[in-house]
């Protein structure tokens, strides 16, 4: 068996609240009792919303709450080629096109097409003229994985096939081995125009090449989680063990994130509150 580790793999785009005390809780604890691994990995691959103040105060939060991780930490914006490799032995495979639409345009242009928004996220190549004078432009692209050409290189059988084990819960209960659904994701963007690399490929090669044996996380990530072993699958990686947690509910019943400004752990610290009070009211 290999050893248990888990990791913490926050984005810098802002302070961090109770819900991500309670994740990086759920994670560490899980790793103490099994006399495992923890890493904190900076996921900072968006350059339009990833700030360093937030890098360091995420550091600063883990610190104060009582934390310890494996140095040194990994910072994705550091790793760029290693994305682009994989991206590139992705494209090596005929699994990949060029997408020079916006979301924007993608969700326009389907507004009132029969197959509604199951059709959004999967535009499909361009057609070879039409790609090559938008190249010969100079257009920015994003490169998207072909469910379709993906199906076919692994084979149906291995399709059907395509599983992971979860020991936590998704967000309707599922548990245990469950099938993935890649499908449901649509054409995923695994290379951004502006990073040459998207969310689901630096979340895998990094959770492969750090030896991440049980990815913990909240259970908004549930949904990724199928595309994620399906690039797994593509790679010849290994897909770990899964274990997603409810997300934390704020006094009002609604969960904590980042963009309802939910109040910070920076905050609460100034405002007095201690780490050992905080570790208490949420269960550690
Ligand atoms: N960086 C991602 C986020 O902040 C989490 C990645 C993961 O846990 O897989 O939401």
């Amino acid at each position: 068996m290999p050893r248990f580790a888990t990791r913490f793999a926050p984005s810098p785009t802002g302070r961090l609240h109770k819900g991500h005390a309670f994740s990086a809780l759920t994670a560490w604890s899980a790793a103490q009792a099994q006399g495992g691994r923890f890493v904190l990995r900076i996921e900072d691959i968006d350059p339009t919303r990833c700030r360093p103040e937030f890098d360091a105060g995420i550091l600063e939060d883990l610190a104060w709450l009582g934390l310890d991780w494996e140095t040194p930490v990994r910072r994705q914006s550091e790793h760029l080629a290693d994305y682009a490799a994989a991206v590139a032995a992705l494209d090596a495979g005929g699994l990949l096109y060029r997408c020079f639409r916006t979301r924007k345009e993608i969700l326009d242009s389907i507004g009132d097409a029969p197959h509604g928004a199951a059709e959004a996220v999967r535009p499909g190549p361009h057609p070879s003229d039409e790609e090559a004078r938008l190249l010969a432009e100079g257009r920015p692209f994003a490169w998207r994985l072909s469910l379709d050409r993906a199906r076919e290189a692994l084979g149906d059988a291995t399709w059907r096939d395509l599983a992971f084990r979860e020991e936590g819960e998704g967000p309707g209960g599922e548990h245990s081995l469950i099938r993935a659904r890649p499908e449901t994701a649509g054409d995923v963007v695994v290379a951004r125009k502006d990073a040459g690399t998207a969310y689901h490929v630096a979340v895998t090669h990094d959770d492969r090449l750090q030896g991440i044996s049980h990815v913990i996380r909240g259970q908004d990530l549930f949904e990724a989680t199928h595309i994620q072993v399906l690039i797994q699958a593509l790679m010849s990686w290994e897909t770990p063990t899964y274990r997603h947690h409810a997300l934390l509910a704020g006094p009002d019943g609604r969960r904590f994130a980042k963009r309802d400004q939910s109040v910070t752990l920076k905050e609460l610290r100034e405002g007095g509150l201690t780490a050992a009070a905080l570790r208490a009211e949420l269960g550690f």
